[in-house]
């Protein structure tokens, strides 16, 4: 068996990245930089008010109270005409430039007005309520690493210097699920011996999260023809191609027999547990992922291997989810021999630490469970049984990825 970090190592080594292009900022979102984006301009671009108030002179107002006379009004979007002498006050909006002259803002709320003459009622100190230009953003600074993916938050950044990024493209990825057993999962009535396909909505799901496009070629049955024409379709349309079904010992695994032929595919044994059956290798130089046809397993491979990989083409820095400490709350067991990912739930002890239960059933075909549960618990090789209160790793597959292959 394959120590599945090595295995993980040998596919991202193996991922071709992807080529780049500029894109607009809302485009951006879910893409990866290609390239560090460096700003031209300060942010905010010129000192402004965070209150509406009044613009003064700070010493001014130091003993209050003391009345000011009004030099104008500027609201946000327009630029004061008149500096800030000394016994004067402009009164301002947030966001407003704040206008030569003066150092401070008054917030309206400690003033009283009187036609053109303002009362300041609390004094300030220099540079209170100012946002100084290049508060946030320097000009020459670096506001996004190449190697990112862009997150609704960043691209508010970009927007905020003004930078289209450099991104790669995203990757088109195949599905198909396969097994003369699986029927579409809108089938009202099953046959004898049918079953509903499950994978293709872990999948689906999984793509969709990656905001990758998809050409779902839906199920195939285990007839040679079929498969070699879905994979040959699927080689030439897409650059990856993701199937689930089919890679382990049974006498009607043809997918093992069709990619064997088709390309250079190589059938592992994984020291994971689900998911050790898993094939992997290229189709006319297009990567190939024959995911374990147990739902359960299809998810934790796709999670392991896919999802990883295809962060790896889009030119991502981090690939793998956040593992943080926890403890268990009742025994968890894994083969010893395999590295355990048990579907967990949990909950906070009076300590603040995340206590792990197991989510249901723990067979590499209880979905209930997987769908119920919040994180992996992580039985390492060797351990076989995590008893109740002792540490454990929650890999946390709802979270965004942290980790690069070396953390
Ligand atoms: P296989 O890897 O093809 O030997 O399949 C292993 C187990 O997973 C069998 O019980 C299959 O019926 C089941 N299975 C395979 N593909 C799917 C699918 N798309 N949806 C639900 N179950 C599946
Ligand atoms: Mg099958």
């Amino acid at each position: 068996m394959k120590p599945l970090a090595e295995a993980q190592r040998t596919v991202l080594d193996a991922m071709p990245l992807l080529d780049t292009e500029r894109v607009d900022i809302p485009d951006a979102v879910g893409r990866v930089t290609a390239e560090p984006c460096v700003s031209g301009e300060m942010v905010p671009p010129f000192p402004n008010s965070a209150m509406d108030g009044f613009a003064v002179r700070a010493i001014d107002v130091v003993r209050t109270p003391v009345a000011l006379g009004i030099n104008e009004d500027v609201p946000a979007g327009s630029v004061p005409t008149m500096s800030v002498a000394t016994g004067t006050a402009t009164r301002i909006m947030t966001g407003a430039p704040m206008p030569d002259g003066a150092d401070a803002v008054v917030r309206v709320e400690d003033t009283t007005a009187d036609g053109d003459t303002i009362t300041i009622l609390v004094g300030v100190e220099e540079g209170t309520n100012v946002r100084p230009a290049g508060g946030d953003v320097q000009i020459g600074q670096t506001v996004l690493d190449a190697g990112v993916r862009i997150s609704g938050r960043h691209a508010a950044v970009l927007a905020s210097v003004g930078i289209r990024p450099v991104v790669h493209r995203l990757p088109t990825v195949a599905i198909m699920s396969t097994g003369d057993e699986v029927v579409p999962e809108s089938t009202e009535r099953l046959g004898p011996g049918q079953i509903r396909d499950t994978n293709r909505m872990i999948l689906l799901d999984g793509l969709r999260e990656l905001g990758v496009p998809v050409i779902d070629l839906g199920i195939i049955g285990d007839d040679p023809d079929a498969l070699s024409n879905a994979y040959r379709t699927a080689a030439e349309r897409a650059d990856m191609i993701v199937s689930t079904g089919g890679v382990s010992m049974g006498d009607y695994d043809y997918v093992k027999q069709i990619l064997g032929e088709a390309g250079s595919v190589e059938f592992w044994k994984v020291a994971m547990q689900p998911a050790k059956p898993f094939a992997f290798g290229t189709i006319a130089d297009t990567p190939l992922f024959g995911l374990p046809g147990n739902p359960v397993s299809t998810f934790v491979a796709f999670e392991q291997f896919v999802r990883p990989a295809l962060l790896k083409m889009m030119g991502a820095r981090r690939l793998l989810r956040p593992r943080i400490p926890g403890v268990v709350g009742e025994d968890i067991s894994a083969s010893k021999e395999r590295e355990g990912f048990a579907r967990v739930l949990l909950a906070t002890d009076p300590n603040g630490s995340l206590v792990a239960v197991s989510a249901g059933g723990q067979g590499s075909n209880i979905l209930s469970a997987l769908a119920e549960a919040q994180a992996f618990a992580i039985v390492p090789v060797g351990v076989g049984t995590l008893s109740a209160g002792e540490p454990v790793t929650l890999e946390m597959f709802t979270w965004e990825e942290s980790r690069t292959l070396d953390d």
